[in-house]
């Protein structure tokens, strides 16, 4: 099955919006197996639509409109659609009833033109807009369906879930089935590396590789007629890879590095507390993002100078004889934040962030983390490089990777 994606709104061309509704379904259309070969964007123009509608239904089975659904006379989507269909506009009474309701409640008084959102070409389905006042709607000019959606992206993917979803899933012969590994610890080479005869070797699932900062995620897709068989098509496959790569693959479910810390933490009834100096929150900030997080996080503090460090209770004399980016600072300020808070676990981090040395002449990239439970205090080394947040983002994964090796008792970097 074949889509073809038209986004409609002068200021798009404008470029006074990003097109972030064409992203999001396109990125739907590749999760549902459905190939997209061409996208456009028009103006609010009625001949330029219908002749990008034209050329779209003349080479896609899907042509998925969003945009130009709103109640002024620029909005003319759901026109241009009936004119190519040859149908005349008509009210959907249901949508009218919805639309006083809405305006009724939000305290406001319905204007005629707002009725305009409740006419549709002749004989579409219509699909309720849960967020908004803009219904959008389904036509088949007898080849082709098209699909209109409203532009504000809430909306467009309300309606995607609840409207599009059912229908893609009636008329697909395939569902395509898929599975986000993510890893830590070992670049893209490498895993590709690993991971070259199953690579090459599968056709279904595929397994496709992608890299991000510090990180490699793998998508292992199956194309099959019932959900079911695509999970027995893909688990045992998982089951090699993870052979094959151990505990660096931290998550089968697409989860992020703090998502499973947080779930982990949860499973085992423990808590962290959180020391950041180069780092300044980030950790803390990605834990406090995964809903939960007050169940796991106790404390964070920002340590960033030395008096902060005092204060937090690294001693003088650590300081002094290791300096502030040391293994020794690392791992006494996770030991005082985990004793001064009362958590199951403690984790640090200190580091020159860059771009030049620090004052007293470390380089740039040099990280340490650190890591206290009872009876454990380790701090090890982070090798980084690049600017300021790629280095912070890089220590933070790597003081999230620690904080999971010690829940799940694996072992920690030297
Ligand atoms: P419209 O339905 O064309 O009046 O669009 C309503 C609002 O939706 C616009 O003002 C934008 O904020 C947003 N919007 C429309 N199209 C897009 C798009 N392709 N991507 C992101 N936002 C959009
Ligand atoms: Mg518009």
């Amino acid at each position: 099955m074949i889509a073809e994606l038209i986004s409609v709104g002068t200021e798009l061309l404008m470029g006074q919006i990003l097109n972030t509704n064409v992203q999001y379904l396109s990125q739907k259309m590749q999760e549902f197996g459905v190939d997209v070969y061409h996208q456009s964007v028009v103006g609010d123009n009625m001949a330029r639509m219908v002749e990008s509608i034209e050329t779209a239904c003349s080479r896609a089975d899907i042509i998925i409109l969003s945009g130009g659904l709103g109640p002024t006379e620029d909005d003319i989507t759901k026109e241009a659609v009936a004119k190519h269909l040859k149908k005349p506009m008509v009210l959907h009474q249901p949508s009218a009833d919805a639309i006083v309701a809405y305006f009724a409640k939000t305290g406001r008084k319905t204007t005629e033109n707002n009725f305009r959102q409740a006419e549709f070409p002749e004989g579409a389905q219509i699909l309720p807009n849960g967020c908004g006042t803009a219904p959008g709607c389904i036509c088949f000019d007898g080849k082709s369906h098209l699909i209109v959606l409203p532009g504000p992206p809430h909306e467009l993917k309300a309606m995607f879930e609840s409207g599009v979803v059912p229908f893609l899933s009636t008329h697909m012969e395939k569902r395509i089935c898929s599975r986000m590994l993510r890893i830590f610890g070992i670049g893209e080479s490498f895993v590709a590396h690993e991971l070259k005869d199953l690579i090459e070797g599968q056709t279904n699932p595929t397994i496709a590789p992608y890299a991000a900062l510090s990180e490699v995620s793998l998508r292992v897709t199956a194309s099959c007629p019932l959900e079911e068989d695509g999970r027995a098509l893909i688990d045992p496959v998982v089951e090699k890879i993870r052979e094959r790569l151990g505990d660096r693959l931290y998550s089968t479910e697409g989860e992020s590095m703090a998502e499973v810390c947080v779930r982990i933490l949860k499973q085992a009834e423990a808590t962290v507390s959180v020391a950041e100096s180069l780092t300044g929150g980030m950790v803390s900030s990605e834990l406090v993002s995964v809903p939960g997080a007050s169940e796991v996080l106790l404390e964070s503090i920002v340590a960033y100078g030395i008096p902060a460090k005092l204060r937090l209770g690294v001693s003088e004399e650590t300081l002094k004889k290791n300096g502030a980016v040391s293994p020794q600072v690392a791992a006494e300020m996770a030991k005082c934040i985990r004793e001064r808070t009362g958590s199951t676990y403690g984790i640090a981090t200190t580091g020159v962030a860059g771009p030049g040395p620090n004052a007293e002449g470390v380089p740039a990239g040099t990280s340490y983390v650190g890591i206290a439970a009872e009876g454990l205090t380790h701090s090890f080394y982070v090798r980084t490089s690049g600017f300021r947040n790629r280095v912070r983002t890089s220590v933070t994964l790597n003081a999230l990777d620690a904080l999971r090796r010690a829940v799940l008792n694996l072992q920690l970097p030297k």
